[in-house]
């Protein structure tokens, strides 16, 4: 029930079926659907598509979007709240068109918007917001093109919003403004006192990156007053950071935010929107807490500390509730894409060792560990005999070193003593007490699976900031799993790796998995990489990006699923060129060398032409592992 934790953080789309497979149900309106993720893995291997490969549901995108509207639009009507909620989706969580496109268009009824925090998204949002009822908000730093961008979007009648992050930048817009005669619709970022819990703790703060202090805020609503643009002043923006861990710093920026809104509204500026950002958690390791990949609430209670707090503030100040802006972004994408690929092998903590079967003469290290192993079953103090072990292989060390003990000697001694350590960890699974030393034997003795694809790739934050994502195997999960292992990637990098995961019972370094059998392939899911994780990979290694498939369910038959769009994954072509190489004149390099060597004599011709369309095709190629 509770194996990998996935019905905590799968928030009703993934679940452990009866066959002891993975299923995903994309759309919570139709739960006929259940896809078993087995026959997601076969339709890719039919069409052909090599793994590692992205999986997006778009169901789960358009349910999120639905999620967070009508939360929002039933909480407003049970709060008796008289402002309503224009959402933004912001683009930097995931910019592929694909996932826009689909959040836009699911969106559309509730005059979802969008959000850019540069001068490209501003670009890509101006071609994809058409709505010109939804918002358009404009974060990060800007120049006059940026400026220039927003105001063009303004007179094509879109309801786009400056947000103003450092004091200058007004006085760039307002000159624009004035020499485009267009009068602009500005928000304000506040630095709020509030600081957010958790990773990005930093958004907040005096030493935040964004946003006016409280006298810049004040300054500004003057300048643009002295400007005659006072009634440009429409939205007050705040952002304390992202995967808000723990509510009470959603509640205290809500009312840090809403006392700001209704001095300024005391003062005569009557602002229309308040923008409480983004920061909406998502519960990677199922935990349901303030840890770094967790949260103490769900969206409900988020939105109801929104609505809520907002209202209180406004009616004690005697002020007029606003229109309500929040810019998830993490809680829109995460659930909807994974990312599927294989075990490739395992590396054991220790290899299968060597016989080790008593010779005359040989060294008393050597009998006295072999003892070990004669007792292990009777003796009853485990740590005796775990602590001579571990003295006897370390002497070994130093004897062999100082040439006492031959090599075979030593390859002896720790044959035995990997034998004896696994004895050990197999006895302390069921002790009641666990010395604090010998806690650390599982993870010394568990195997790493190689799995097809690459860390700074897939998984970026688990790399970067330590962040969990559920690792879950995508068949046999009603057999009980006896390997306790880590995963590493292909990359030659040693950094490439997970080893924090979830477990039953909290956050373990390994991740209790099934014994690979032969000729049969076993596939993991990384889940919830739909935000960041999607866009932020990078080329180490040149790896580069992964094949993706678009799954939908059939209209005409709910119960069934399609493979919409397959997008191709980079090409060794393609990470090259963007290196600056030239594949076709390196093929023909290659090509010289080969024809050199035939016409030597050192290669038959027909072994020539072989090799060079060798060569070419693994130019063509995918640049992960053909398995
Ligand atoms: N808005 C702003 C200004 C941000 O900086 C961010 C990301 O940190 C977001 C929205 C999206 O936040 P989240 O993904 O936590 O919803």
């Amino acid at each position: 029930e509770n194996l990998y934790r996935v019905k905590r953080w799968g928030e009703g789309y993934f679940e452990i079926g009866s066959n002891g497979n993975l299923f995903v149900t994309p759309d919570p309106n139709n739960t006929d659907m259940r896809i078993d993720f087995k026959s997601v893995v076969e339709e890719i291997k039919q069409e052909g598509i090599q793994f590692p490969v992205v999986v997006r549901f778009h169901d789960i995108l358009r349910s999120q979007v639905e999620r967070l509207n009508q939360t929002f639009q039933d909480t407003i009507k049970e709060a008796e709240y008289q402002g309503s909620y224009m959402g933004v989706y912001p683009v930097k969580v995931n910019q592929m068109r694909e996932v826009v496109e689909e959040v836009v268009d699911a969106g559309a009824p509730f005059n979802y918007g969008l959000e850019a925090g540069s001068k490209a998204e501003l670009l890509t949002v101006m071609a994809l917001n058409t709505n010109t009822e939804s918002l358009t908000i404009l974060n990060g730093y800007k120049d006059q093109e940026f400026m220039r961008l927003a105001l063009l979007s303004l007179s094509l009648g879109r309801k786009t919003i400056v947000v103003i992050e450092k004091f200058s930048e007004l006085i760039l817009l307002v000159k624009i403004a004035e020499e485009l005669g267009i009068k602009p619709l500005v928000g304000v970022r506040s630095k709020m006192t509030v600081k957010g819990r958790g990773k990005w703790a930093s958004s907040g703060g005096e030493r935040a990156k964004f946003g006016l202090t409280i006298s810049e805020i004040i300054n500004a609503a003057r300048y643009l007053e002295e400007r005659g643009m006072k009634d440009s002043l429409k939205l007050l923006h705040f952002h304390i950071g992202s995967q808000l861990t723990d509510i009470r710093s959603v509640k205290e920026s809500i009312n840090e935010g809403a006392m700001i809104y209704s001095e300024l509204h005391k003062m005569g500026f009557k602002l229309d929107y308040v923008d409480v950002g983004g920061g909406l958690g998502i519960d990677y390791d199922g935990s349901k807490s303030t840890n770094d990949s967790s949260r103490n609430y769900n969206m409900s209670e988020y939105v109801a500390d929104i609505v809520f707090g907002m209202k209180q503030v406004c009616d004690l100040e005697q002020v007029p509730h606003p229109t309500l802006v929040s810019e998830s972004g993490r809680a829109i994408t995460a659930h909807h894409s994974c990312v599927i690929t294989q075990v490739v092998g395992e590396i054991k903590a220790h290899s299968t060792g060597i016989n080790t079967d008593v010779v005359a003469g040989e060294h008393v290290l050597v009998s006295n560990i072999r003892e070990l192993v004669d007792i292990i079953d009777t003796h009853d103090n485990l740590q005796e005999i775990f602590n001579d072990a571990s003295q006897f292989k370390e002497q070994a060390l130093d004897a062999f070193k100082l040439r006492v003990i031959s090599l075979e000697e030593l390859a002896k001694i720790e044959t035995l003593y990997w034998q004896i350590m696994e004895s050990v960890q197999l006895k302390i699974q069921s002790a009641d007490f666990v010395p604090e030393e010998m806690q650390e034997l599982e993870f010394n003795l568990s195997s790493q699976y190689l799995c097809n694809f690459s860390v700074f790739q897939s998984a970026a934050d688990t790399w970067a900031i330590d962040q969990i994502l559920p690792v879950v195997p995508l068949t046999r999960m009603d057999e009980r799993p006896t390997v306790n292992c880590s995963l590493v990637d292909i990359t030659c990098d040693s950094d490439g790796k997970l080893d924090k995961f979830i477990s039953d019972h909290g956050i373990s370094d390994v991740l209790p998995m099934h014994s690979l059998k032969p000729k049969e392939d076993y596939f993991l899911g990384l889940f919830l990489t739909g935000a960041y994780q999607d866009v932020m990979g990078d080329m180490h290694n040149l790896f580069g990006r992964l094949n993706e498939v678009h799954i939908f369910s059939h209209d005409d038959d709910p119960e069934d699923f399609y493979i919409e769009e397959v997008v191709k994954g980079s090409s060794v072509d393609d990470v090259l060129s963007i290196m600056q190489y030239h594949p076709s004149s390196m093929a023909q390099t290659l090509k010289k060398s080969i024809d050199k060597h035939v016409a030597s004599g050192k290669m038959k011709p027909r072994e020539g032409v072989k090799w060079t369309d060798f060569y070419e095709n693994c130019l063509k190629g995918y640049t992960y592992l053909k398995v």
